[in-house]
């Protein structure tokens, strides 16, 4: 097989995580894991003897000794206090080290079903459309820590839209609808002969599957302390609170193909039987449907302002789109029949279709400067998916305005990153004699030109020492350019003096830290 094809597109999800590979057929393929199925938990459980488990064992677990557990560890890949060390996870790991043990797992047993000639390095992960610069990063990271070559980091609804768009040649506008596990992401996309635009994303990383779980777990908890006369909560007992969320978890996909199904419940000794409609299922659940749909209109009200006004195509994606509720209200409330197509392994097969386009590009390359002998195998699928994404956030330079600490924000969310997204702006000098310019970056969610600090993140703070003195209302030009990967890169200059750099986050691991997470990583065993 072409070495080309030696990718994979990987769906690193929050409660579900998928790789797939195109085959020799060209056909976007999901690889199963040592247990057989095509989706593995993203659980990790820390054993003794550095061993660690992942997937379905590790989920058992969690109800037995969850303080050995950790599972939804995506929705904490933002959180900066989970690098201040000794952290909320076993063995003092940060979500970028648990993210890594869990790329590795997926990727070994991707690696023993494929059945490649050499063992894939090279993949495409995919993330949330809103995950900012730091979680992109963050995400790469984990990936480079279990040993992989991280070609890229694309949007899941960019990559679903990648795997159903092979099939759409005229120009289309397409709405991606995406609950999955712990996350809710809507995107607009224009998909145009191969080349797929994305116009407008929003969404919610602290919505998702699980909160229906809890919905019913609360349910089934309300029911049995009235049958067992208890008044035990959700919160009583973390091994209980896990016990029923699981049994949730079971009983609510049972619902996506079933009417009424019948959980037990037992807890010290006492066993309650209960029934559960979908329509009690669907009722109890409502309000989180409500907020997909409210996020929904936010998403759309963008689109309309950039003049894109009819959608074609709405696509369900993710696990949790599987509830019959979803595709019902998604139709009532926008008027479209909307496709449920493969919703938990579309997003990895994007992956892996647009993993082979980065590999084969990568390979001409490496042909036409003559590092490569053989000219690379056309593949059907490559060449024809060129993906334009939008930024996330707000980026914005910290300045004095009218003497306050203020940002002017340069470059705003949905700004398309197809390589011209680059802003020019004229700052001035403040003081007399001023020798140093300090330059902090920010990055909010707060679209607007002049915002205060505090909606803000600070991202790094640079300084360019000036060779002369200035006074003051020099002007300094400062030009603030994103990379087709979302990078944000600066320079700025004045007179003779300049300075350019491109974001290296806080929360994000140096070359050292990343040394000693590859051999702490490397070193486990992962089963
Ligand atoms: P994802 O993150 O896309 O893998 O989605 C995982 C979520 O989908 C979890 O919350 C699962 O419980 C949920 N899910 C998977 N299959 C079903 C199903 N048949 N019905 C309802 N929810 C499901």
């Amino acid at each position: 097989m072409d070495d080309t094809r030696q990718v994979f597109g990987i769906d690193l999800g929050t409660t579900y995580s998928c790789v797939a590979q195109v085959d020799k057929f060209d056909q976007a393929v999901v690889l199963k894991n040592f247990e057989g199925n095509n989706t593995t938990p993203s659980v990790v459980y820390f054993g003794s003897d550095n061993k660690v488990i992942i997937g379905q064992e590790a989920k058992d677990l969690l109800a037995l000794e969850p303080q050995q557990a950790v599972s939804f560890v995506k929705r904490s890949i933002s959180e900066d206090e989970a690098y201040n060390k000794p952290t909320k996870f076993p063995n003092g790991l940060d979500p970028t080290e648990i993210s890594a043990y869990i790329l590795k797992k997926i990727v070994k047993d991707a690696r023993d079903a494929a059945q490649n000639p050499e063992p894939v390095k090279k993949v495409v992960i995919t993330c949330p459309a809103y995950f900012g610069t730091k979680e992109r990063l963050r995400t790469r990271q984990a990936g480079e820590i279990a040993g992989l070559e991280v070609l890229a980091v694309i949007n899941e609804p960019t990559a679903a839209a990648i795997a159903y768009g092979m099939k759409v040649q005229e120009e289309k506008l397409i709405m991606v609808y995406d609950l999955g596990g712990g996350t809710f992401d809507v995107t607009i996309i224009r998909v145009n002969g191969g080349t797929i635009t994305v116009i407008a994303t929003g969404g919610d990383h602290h919505l998702g599957g699980v909160d229906w779980d809890t919905a019913l777990a609360e349910y089934l908890l309300s029911v049995y302390n009235k049958e067992q006369n208890t008044s035990y909560s959700l919160h009583s007992d973390e091994g209980f609170k896990n016990y029923l969320t699981l049994t949730a978890e079971e009983k609510k996909k049972s619902l996506s193909a079933r009417d009424t199904v019948k959980a037990v419940v037992t807890y010290e000794g006492n066993s309650s039987k209960i029934d559960i409609t979908r329509a009690v299922f669907d009722q109890l659940t409502e309000a989180k449907l409500d907020e997909t749909i409210d996020k929904t209109r936010e998403v759309i009200e963008i689109a309309k302002e950039k003049g894109f006004t009819k959608i074609d195509e709405v696509l369900l994606v993710g696990g949790s789109s599987r509830m019959p509720q979803i595709k019902a209200r998604v139709d009532k409330e926008f008027g479209c029949d909307a496709k449920l197509t493969d919703p938990d392994e579309c997003v990895a097969k994007g992956a892996a279709i647009y993993a082979v386009n980065e590999a084969f590009a990568q390979a001409m390359e490496e042909y036409a400067e003559g590092d490569r002998d053989e000219k690379p195998q056309m593949i059907a699928v490559a060449n024809r998916t060129r993906v334009i994404n939008v930024t996330s956030k707000n980026y914005g330079l910290g300045c004095k305005i009218d003497g306050k600490d203020m940002i002017s924000n340069m470059i705003f969310a949905n700004a398309p990153l197809d390589g011209n997204c680059r802003a020019e702006e004229d700052f001035f000098t403040i003081m007399e004699n001023q020798s140093a310019i300090i330059f902090p970056i920010f990055e909010s969610d707060v679209n607007e030109k002049e915002i205060e600090r505090d909606v803000a993140s600070e991202l790094e703070k640079h300084t360019l020492t000036l060779t002369r003195k200035w006074p003051k209302g020099e002007r300094i030009k400062v030009v603030f350019e994103i990379d087709i990967e979302g990078i944000l890169h600066v320079h700025a200059e004045i007179g003779p003096d300049s300075i350019d750099f491109s974001l290296k986050l806080k929360g994000v691991k140096d070359d050292k830290e990343m040394e000693e997470a590859i051999a702490m990583v490397a070193k486990s065993t992962v089963e």
